[in-house]
């Protein structure tokens, strides 16, 4: 039988259980929103986790509760603690699995509404988290139990993880887990991750992302003789020179076949995040004393597409640093490599990407647009760690309003998504995907 060809009832009876659990499907959001599970420091994790365990253990799933000692911020005030749900059904198929990380990122300011209330309002609802990407989490669990109390005969295996600190780059969450097995094969074979990208988008990827940081050199000097020092300021201002002259034209000319959206990133992108010359800033009165500066740091954000090779973009600033060094009297540097996540990107016509857009295709009536996010996400580590290539990302939320204030997630996002993540798991499970 192929579930997505023709009226078939038994997906529309799970459309139509979706429709009526809508209630239901709000509430879990809203009982996890109310987890302030503030990353950093971790806050929350432990009952935010044990709350979706105890959740699934009574639809029948095994629960495992794994704590990611000695990654960055574990400690006993703050313990990284993930939660992994499996459900076999006995029939030998393969494993769905859907990933949701329960961190959020700080409130920030500008909040009309209190951020960990749940408060709705005209069709939306409100909370740090409900879009990026509690909403997300509680309609795969809400589509996955719909699967599973329609009783029909599913082969495989389901499961539901809910994972920490993907905001902080995954390391005490799916990295510290697929290092472990969770996420390869033979044990999981499809992951769907409800990230925020927008109910009609399938997300097949991502690029990816080099940080640095890069220190000129001077020499200190009273500021009122700033010709017996060297400034380093002055020498980084002529680094930012020559990436406005040469670099940054060199990024905006390349183009990228990833479907990256919104369409400026499908180009290489640098962001300069911070820069700090000299003394320390004052805060709060006082006055500086006169020097020059002998320290000039600057961190950068480079963006890279899956067509770049890592090393080349790291020795193109190298390059441009080597060539100040013949050319500018007095130019020194050192350069410190703070972070690095390959690109990558599903095949659209595997078998994840494939079911979920037909799945769209069926409850939205309309095409799925295939894209790539322009930041990173937890399938970096599913992909490049678990070695699981058939990953993609689809959930409810608007990608636009993660990590804003008064961020929402639309409730008939919530459902759409609901249906479309339980057919097509649906769909891998029975074959006819
Ligand atoms: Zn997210």
């Amino acid at each position: 039988m192929n579930a997505l060809e023709g009226p078939d009832a038994l997906v529309d009876g799970l459309c139509r259980t979706i429709d009526a659990r809508r209630e239901e499907i709000v509430e879990l959001t809203r009982d996890l929103l109310r987890f302030p599970t503030i990353n950093p420091p971790g806050e929350a994790y432990q009952p935010c986790a044990e709350f979706i365990g105890a959740r699934l253990r009574r639809r029948g799933f095994a629960v495992d509760y794994v704590r990611a000692e000695g990654t960055p911020g574990d400690d006993a005030r703050y313990p990284r603690i993930n939660v992994i749900a499996r459900r076999e059904t006995g029939t030998a198929g393969p494993c769905v699995h859907f990933n949701g990380h329960i961190d959020v990122v700080q409130t920030g300011a500008g909040w009309t509404v209190d951020p960990f209330a749940g408060v709705i309002r005209d069709g939306k609802l409100f909370g740090r988290g409900a879009c990026d990407m509690k909403g997300g989490l509680a309609a795969a669990i809400v589509a996955v139990e719909v699967l599973i109390d329609s009783g029909v005969s599913l082969p495989g295996t389901l499961e539901i993880s809910g994972t920490v600190d993907e905001e902080s780059g995954g390391y005490g969450g799916v990295h510290y887990l697929a290092e472990r097995g969770w996420f390869s094969p033979p044990r999981v074979d499809h992951v769907i991750i409800p990230e925020p990208l927008n109910v009609d988008r399938v997300c097949i990827g991502h690029r990816g992302v080099w940080w640095a940081e890069i220190e000129t050199h001077g020499r200190i000097a009273h500021g009122s003789m700033p010709f017996l020092g060297d400034c380093a300021v002055r020498h980084m201002n002529a680094v930012l020179d020559r990436f406005e002259a040469e670099l940054l034209p060199k990024l905006a000319a390349r183009k990228t076949d990833m479907p990256v959206v919104p369409s400026g990133a499908r180009h290489s992108t640098l962001n300069i995040n911070s820069i700090h010359g000299g003394l320390q800033e004052l805060r709060g009165g006082g006055l500086p004393s006169a020097c020059v500066p002998d320290s000039c740091r600057m961190v950068i954000d480079r963006r890279l597409l899956i067509e770049e090779d890592p090393d080349g973009v790291k020795a193109e600033v190298r390059e441009l640093l080597e060539a100040l060094v013949r050319e500018r009297a007095g130019f020194s540097y050192s350069m410190r490599e703070l972070f690095e996540v390959k690109p990558t990107m599903a095949d659209r016509n595997g078998p994840v990407a494939r079911s979920t857009a037909a799945a769209v295709r069926r409850v939205l009536g309309r095409d799925a647009q295939f894209v790539c996010s322009p930041g990173t996400y937890d399938q970096k580590h599913i992909d490049r760690v678990g070695k699981l290539k058939d990953c993609i990302a689809y959930g409810p939320g608007i990608l636009d309003l993660a990590h804003q204030p008064d961020e929402y997630v639309l409730i008939d996002d919530l459902v759409s998504s609901a249906k479309v993540m339980a057919i097509s798991a649906w769909s891998l499970l029975s074959g006819s995907a």
